[in-house]
């Protein structure tokens, strides 16, 4: 029997094989395809290029080459931060959202996953989260975990949340993203 690990690491081969496939029908690298699914589940403070070369462990040049490719295609924009002008967020365009949209409906069929109990779903997820936790921990990489499972991550009130580290209010939709300042409760 394969090991979890060789399982692990074969779904992810099958799963960049498609995008691979999908990419070369859109005219895209599999980076620019993982470019466009980092920004499309990541909070407003990681849509950068700084959160982006953390995310993918990509040198900034590569990044930057990426970004560029992808602005011409009209897949992102740059929008510069309300504060510090040096700071540039990167946002899909609705055409970016129809190519994730195609890329989820040929990898990611509905039923994948549907056919298992919510209790093998469930068992399967937490031991994923952990066995990422420990690697993510041994080698020093930044959790980038969905904003409600931060330790500055607050509940004020019925739908009403905030970032303790940045004192901002977070909308709902917010809260299931993934942010590059996340950091595990405890
Ligand atoms: S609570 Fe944590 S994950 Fe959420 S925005 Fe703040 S730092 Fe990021």
């Amino acid at each position: 029997m394969p090991s979890s690990l060789d399982l692990i690491e074969r779904i992810g081969q099958l799963i960049r094989f498609e995008q691979r496939e999908i990419g070369v029908r859109e005219d895209l690298h599999p980076i620019h395809i993982q470019v466009l699914q980092y920004l499309d589940k990541c909070n407003r403070y990681s849509d950068t290029p700084l959160a982006l070369s953390h995310y993918l462990g990509s040198t900034k040049g590569t990044i930057s080459q990426s970004i560029l490719v992808l602005e011409k295609k009209q897949l992102i924009k740059k929008v510069p931060d309300n504060k510090d002008k040096r700071v540039v967020h990167l946002k899909l365009t609705p055409k970016a959202k129809k190519v994730l949209l195609k890329i989820d409906e040929q990898i990611f069929t509905d039923d994948l996953l549907d056919k298992y109990s919510d209790h093998v779903n469930n068992t399967v997820n937490k031991t994923l989260q952990s066995i990422l936790k420990d690697l993510q921990t041994r080698n020093n990489h930044r959790t980038f975990g969905q904003c409600s499972s931060c330790r500055f991550f607050t509940k004020e009130g019925e739908n009403k949340y905030r970032c303790g580290l940045t004192s901002e209010p977070l909308k709902l939709e917010e809260t299931v993203k993934i942010c590059l300042e996340h950091e595990p409760s405890k």
